[in-house]
């Protein structure tokens, strides 16, 4: 634990969890997003180092074995995972990490840094969910399929997490997902060195 606020935000695939974060993120400068490693295929408009690093599995595999992922999982039938660097770059800043993970990397960064809060952003209906991945055109039909059968396993796992979002209207969800970042820097734990610090000044 390192007294920085870090957010978890998982969802099934499609349901709008990158577009709130990119929402997020412009007006809470106190966080960093974490890119990702993924041994996907980059999509159209997709660039390497901005969206994820794209690796091939040999090199994924040398960033496991070389202990350089703090979580990782298999999502799809490809492997994702966070850097190490990431996390020191963003302690290294003073800012928070945002994880925009699946459910197995929740789990792990949770385990490791308990104190993470972790939202989960649901879909308003599976028809929407299916919807939104077609509408977004970045994924063959194959692939949607996948994606829609394992988005019921993974709401399944709600539990894990603090927060639910529906995102059905985007700006109320973006507004949720704002509002709970704000109150959890203003928790008592984390602002109590303020307290102490205004207690022993003059
Ligand atoms: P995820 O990161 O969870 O896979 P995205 O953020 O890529 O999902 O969103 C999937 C698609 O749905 C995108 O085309 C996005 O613009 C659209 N989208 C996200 N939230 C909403 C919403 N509330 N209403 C309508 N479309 C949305
Ligand atoms: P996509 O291929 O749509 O970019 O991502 C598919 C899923 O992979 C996302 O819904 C997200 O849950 C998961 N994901 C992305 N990056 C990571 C990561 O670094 N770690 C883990 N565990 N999951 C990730």
């Amino acid at each position: 634990m390192d007294g920085f606020l870090h957010l978890i935000v998982t969802s099934p695939s499609g349901a709008g969890k990158t577009t709130m974060v990119r929402a997020l993120l412009e007006s809470f400068p106190q966080f960093v997003q974490s890119i990702s490693n993924t041994t996907r295929a980059p999509r159209p408009g997709e660039i390497d180092g901005r969206d994820y690093h794209f690796l091939d599995r040999g090199r994924f595999d040398e960033m496991i074995a070389e202990g350089d992922l703090c979580e990782w999982a298999e999502v799809h039938g490809h492997r994702y995972g966070t850097s190490m660097s990431r996390v020191r770059l963003a302690r290294e800043t003073h800012r928070g990490v945002v994880f925009v993970i699946d459910v197995q990397g929740a789990r792990q960064v949770k385990a490791a840094i308990p104190d993470a809060v972790a939202v989960f952003v649901l879909p308003p209906s599976w028809e929407v969910l299916e919807q939104r991945l077609r509408n977004r055109g970045t994924e063959p039909e194959e692939v949607i399929q996948r994606r829609m059968r394992n988005a019921r396993e993974e709401v399944a796992h709600y539990g894990l997490f603090d927060y639910l979002i529906v995102n059905d209207d985007l700006q109320t969800a973006i507004d949720e997902l704002k509002g709970i970042a704000r109150a959890t820097v203003a928790q008592r734990s984390r602002r109590a060195q303020r307290a102490e610090m205004l207690l022993r000044s003059g």
